[in-house]
């Protein structure tokens, strides 16, 4: 009786494990893929001491490495991981920013493909954010995260920040909301997020607008949308594109120089944005340079170095209005900008509208 009963219970743990590998199946099935694209950062960095927050190496783990350290993300997506560079964001440059677009458009293109997440460092996270969210062209969600402490740090925030980012981007309601940077519980649009302190966790934070919205158990509740133009809204194509115009960013400062445009100029920079004091204010010392720099055929933007704001119409001071974009972000907007015209009427109009 007592083997029969043993016999019973066997044959129901190994039904029930049947049905559990059979939803098991089915979940697979029925769980959204996401394309996970590396490009190095902390996020991916190792230290020799798990107490080290600082002077480790970045961009050391791989996009497959990065995944397998999560294994909450086989709940949420089917990963694809792939490597797209492993530098430090310090180190992004033009060449791997036209690569990671061109491959993300690659990407969602496949059918079976819901979303996309780049990891990258956070030093200039935010401009990799916006330039995708100016080039990528499709509503499908892209969300770029990366994290400030290493892999091998204690309570190193990358792990939570990929779960988070990966959830977001196998989400529909992400849809449509152009490109959305997600650390940290919170997800921000790539126009208006930007990293505003050097060490601290807690870094990235919305500038105008608020965040897009924020993560609850792992559940996206958004709650505002981008009214700007993004993504499939914009006459951005990097498909032809091998190079990008180069564009200096000056800052201002009291007693400021000339000659730092004048250097832009001679180093052929066909584009100038002022990091101007206040709402782009320019000094009585750097506007001879800032005139000849235009009258040759440069297009100088005026933004702010406070950070955020917008700039207004001013006529002593010449120059397209970056609107409310931080210094780097109008440097990216006017690099694509310059792939499609020189005119500053009709630049002027874009910065208005993205
Ligand atoms: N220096 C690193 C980078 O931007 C910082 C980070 O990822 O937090 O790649």
């Amino acid at each position: 009786m007592k083997t029969f009963n043993v016999g019973i219970a066997a044959a129901l743990i190994s039904l029930s494990s049947i049905t559990s590998v059979m939803a098991n199946t089915e979940q697979t099935t029925q769980r959204p893929t996401v394309a996970v694209l590396a490009t190095g950062g902390t996020i991916a960095g190792t230290a020799a001491q798990e107490t080290q927050t600082t002077g480790y190496k970045p961009g050391v783990l791989t996009a497959q490495a990065l995944v397998a350290s999560v294994p909450a993300l086989d709940k949420v997506a089917t990963v694809q991981a792939e490597q797209v560079a492993n530098v430090g964001s310090d180190n992004m440059d033009n060449e791997v920013l036209l690569k990671l677009a061109k491959r993300i458009n690659e990407v969602l293109k496949q059918d079976n493909v819901s979303g996309v997440v780049v990891t990258h460092g956070t030093d200039t996270l935010e401009e990799t954010a916006y330039f995708l969210n100016l080039v990528v062209k499709s509503d499908k969600p892209v969300v770029v995260t990366g994290s400030m402490r290493p892999s091998t740090a204690i309570g190193a925030d990358g792990p939570s920040n990929i779960l988070q980012a990966v959830t977001v981007a196998a989400s529909p309601a992400a849809k449509g909301r152009g490109v959305m940077v997600v650390l940290n519980d919170r997800i921000g649009a790539a126009r208006t997020i930007t990293k505003t302190d050097a060490n601290s966790l807690d870094t990235f934070k919305a500038t105008s607008g608020g965040y897009l919205g924020t993560l609850v158990n792992l559940q996206p509740i958004f709650e505002t949308k981008v009214e700007k133009r993004h993504t499939t809204e914009t006459p951005f194509d990097v498909s032809k594109l091998d190079s990008l115009p180069k564009v200096d960013i000056v800052y201002g400062y009291q007693n400021d120089n000339g000659y730092m445009y004048d250097a832009a100029v001679q180093n052929k920079a066909k584009g100038i944005v002022i990091a101007g004091v206040g709402a782009g204010s320019e000094s009585k010392y750097i506007l001879p340079s800032v005139r000849k720099a235009i009258d040759q055929g440069v297009v100088v933007v005026r933004s702010s170095r406070t950070g955020s704001g917008h700039v207004p119409a001013d006529d002593a001071y010449p120059g397209v209005l970056g609107d409310d974009l931080n210094p780097q972000k109008a440097r990216i907007l006017l690099m694509l900008a310059l792939t499609v015209t020189q005119d500053a009427a009709k630049i002027q109009d874009m910065f208005h509208q993205y």
